[in-house]
């Protein structure tokens, strides 16, 4: 857990496209904070920034007291979660899920603790041992959730992760995903084209536009002074 602060951010791609300048955001510790926007305004960037994914062109990022922009996306201490789950095909649940931890050589008992913990958390129990091809969207991305929760990261970065999902799994699982933030308290930054996704999951919204923030405030501020 951790505050999560960008100053003065920006990115121009080589080419000369500005997708993001000057963005401040300072998210508090167990902020759940979600960036919309239209297509093109640079919340893919932003995201991809602070994942470490995409390099820093201008300005800070800061997780807790860390400077982050030099950083790899390994030693940021944050987990993120994506629209197409990018699970490993040939791996099991279970594999998909400890693979980070593995990575960073967490001891296998604890590896086993956390993995059982979260697959209680998202009902994934029973499934442990398949592969992610035998299993719905939905559980899919609570897999993908699986991954990000077992890392116990400082922050949580959503990218549009139920875009592929039928809309009634849509609004369950936006429900899931807020009660699981609220109760673990993890940072979040969370990026979504969906307005009511948006209302429902926000404590602030941040409505980027042309690579700048237009408006940052509670939902029905935003959503009442268009
Ligand atoms: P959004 O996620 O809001 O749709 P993006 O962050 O994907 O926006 O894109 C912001 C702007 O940056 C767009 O003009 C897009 O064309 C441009 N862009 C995104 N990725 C790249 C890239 N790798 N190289 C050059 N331009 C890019
Ligand atoms: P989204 O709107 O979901 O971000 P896009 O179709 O805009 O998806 O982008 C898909 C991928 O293509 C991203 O990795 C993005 O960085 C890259 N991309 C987007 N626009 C450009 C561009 N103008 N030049 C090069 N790559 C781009």
């Amino acid at each position: 857990m951790a505050q999560l602060t960008l100053k003065g951010v920006g990115k121009t791609y080589a080419g000369g496209v500005q997708a993001v300048s000057g963005v401040d955001i300072d998210i508090a510790d167990g902020e759940f904070i979600v960036l919309v926007g239209p297509s093109g305004c640079g919340k893919s960037t932003l995201l991809r920034m602070v994942a470490g994914l995409e390099t820093v062109t201008d300005g800070d990022i800061h997780i807790g007291d860390r400077r982050v922009n030099q950083l790899d996306p390994a030693e940021r201490d944050i987990a993120m979660v994506f629209q197409n789950y990018a699970l490993y095909p040939h791996m099991s649940v279970r594999d998909n899920m400890a693979y980070g931890l593995k990575n960073r050589g967490t001891p296998k008992a604890e590896i086993a603790e956390r993995v059982a913990e979260a697959a209680r958390m998202l009902e994934l129990g029973q499934y442990l041992d398949r592969k992610p091809r035998a299993l719905s969207g939905g559980q899919r991305q609570r897999v993908a959730m699986g991954r990000a929760i077992v890392r116990q990261p400082a922050a949580f970065l959503f990218d549009e992760p139920l875009s592929n999902l039928d809309a009634k799994l849509r609004v369950s699982m936006r429900m899931e995903i807020r009660k699981l933030q609220q109760r673990l308290g993890t940072t979040s930054l969370y990026v979504t084209h969906d307005q009511l996704e948006a209302m429902t999951l926000a404590d602030r919204l941040v409505v980027l536009n042309g690579g700048q923030v237009e408006q940052i405030g509670a939902p029905l501020e935003v959503y009442r002074n268009p």
